[in-house]
């Protein structure tokens, strides 16, 4: 937020500002979804719907889990919520009491931690490891943090903000480590469709998922619903009746309209789908391509998500600036608005910064050759 403010005051002063700061799909919602919620207000649909979320919906989303990683999913094992954000502080209220420990892989998206502050309880943060063409998840240095008092692990997979798609095997052993010492996962896999190449695993493909995930997926990223706030969760029956309870205190139900509109999103078509993640895959190539042609800047071709978190460690040394001083500079000298890696918790990432490549690919370009020669300029 304070990057923005700093982008907007850009903005006044005449600068054309190219924000890869995005955390949305620069598309609209597309149109079928659209008439679906038009067609709800219009037939009156505007009430309170149940807690746990319309049955066509949870049938949907049940249906959606289950063609794709064969998890066996029942829709009264879903509960729709305001977004994915909801789900993740329904999901950590129903398991955290205060004093308990979160681990999370770091760097990551905000909210985890704040979550776990907000219910008492202690975020303890693991790094993921730099291996100079990506991140990787070491799950024996998950297994070093774990305490007696450690009850969840975060597993966000694709990866906001380094945009890696964990191995099949990492996230086996995560969940296997899980179930073996009773701790419960918290799997946020909001951008299962943003991956690019290689397999995706879902933790739901694991035989044992019941005995410890709690899953988080929702429809903002994958059909472009920011602002419809639609989430899901899922979790083995035995958890439901407090998931709901914490539900219907929190936020009575998911908006009645989205909830329509949702259905239609699920049941497709699903091409606009494809197609915008085939557009993003050529956007991330482009930023890639030219982030590579930066001195000083290390990169890598992130797999998933619609994000890169670059190295600038020997940009910064050789410029003598940190990743902050550099960041706001390039706001305000070029209107190119970055995301300095310290935001996240626990400053893991603090040598990075995220770019998100949701916008046009010329602007990427454009964006891309104002950082390249501010730089040369620079040095
Ligand atoms: N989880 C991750 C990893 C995200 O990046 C985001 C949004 O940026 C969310 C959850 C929140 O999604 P929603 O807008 O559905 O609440």
């Amino acid at each position: 937020m304070t990057f923005i403010a700093k982008a907007r005051e850009a903005a006044a002063r005449g600068l054309d500002v190219i924000s890869f700061g995005v955390g949305q799909p620069d598309a609209p919602t597309f149109p079928h979804i659209v008439e679906a919620g038009i067609r709800a207000l219009e037939e009156g649909f505007t009430g309170y719907t149940e807690t746990q979320g319309i049955p066509e919906l949870r049938k949907a989303i049940a249906d959606y889990l289950n063609e794709r990683y064969g998890a066996g999913v029942s829709a009264d094992e879903v509960i729709v919520t305001t977004g994915a954000k909801t789900a993740l502080f329904v999901a950590m209220a129903a398991v955290l009491r205060p004093g308990d420990e979160v681990l999370i892989p770091e760097p990551s998206y905000p909210s985890y931690a704040s979550t776990a502050r907000i219910l008492g309880a202690r975020p303890v943060f693991v790094p993921l490891r730099w291996t100079g063409r990506g991140f990787e998840l070491d799950v024996s240095a998950v297994e070093e943090r774990l305490t007696e008092r450690t009850k969840m692990i975060v597993l966000n997979n694709p990866h906001n903000p380094t945009g890696t798609v964990f191995n099949a095997q990492a996230v086996e052993e995560l969940v296997e480590l899980a179930s073996r010492r009773g701790i419960a996962v918290l799997a946020d896999e909001i951008y299962d469709n943003f991956v690019y190449e290689g397999r995706f695993r879902s933790v739901l493909e694991s035989a044992r998922w019941r005995d410890v995930v709690l899953y988080v997926n929702g429809h903002s990223k994958t059909f472009s619903m920011t602002g419809w706030r639609l989430g899901w969760l899922v979790a083995d029956r035995r958890l439901i009746p407090l998931l709901r309870f914490i539900a219907e205190n929190v936020y009575s139900c998911a908006p009645s309209i989205s909830q329509r509109a949702g259905v239609a999103a699920l049941r497709g078509p699903w091409e606009p789908v494809r197609e915008m993640v085939e557009e993003f895959r050529q956007r991330r190539d482009i930023m890639v391509e030219e982030l590579s042609k930066i001195p000083g800047v290390e990169t890598y071709k992130p797999q998933g998500a619609f994000y890169v978190f670059p190295r600038l460690a020997r940009l910064v040394e050789q410029l003598g600036m940190t990743v902050e001083e550099l960041v706001e500079h390039m706001i305000y000298s070029r209107g190119v608005v970055m995301i300095p890696g310290s935001v996240f918790p626990d400053k893991a990432g603090a040598l990075h910064v995220r770019l998100s490549y949701a916008l046009r690919p010329e602007r990427i370009r454009e964006g891309m050759r104002r950082f390249r020669e501010e730089v040369e300029n620079l040095l």
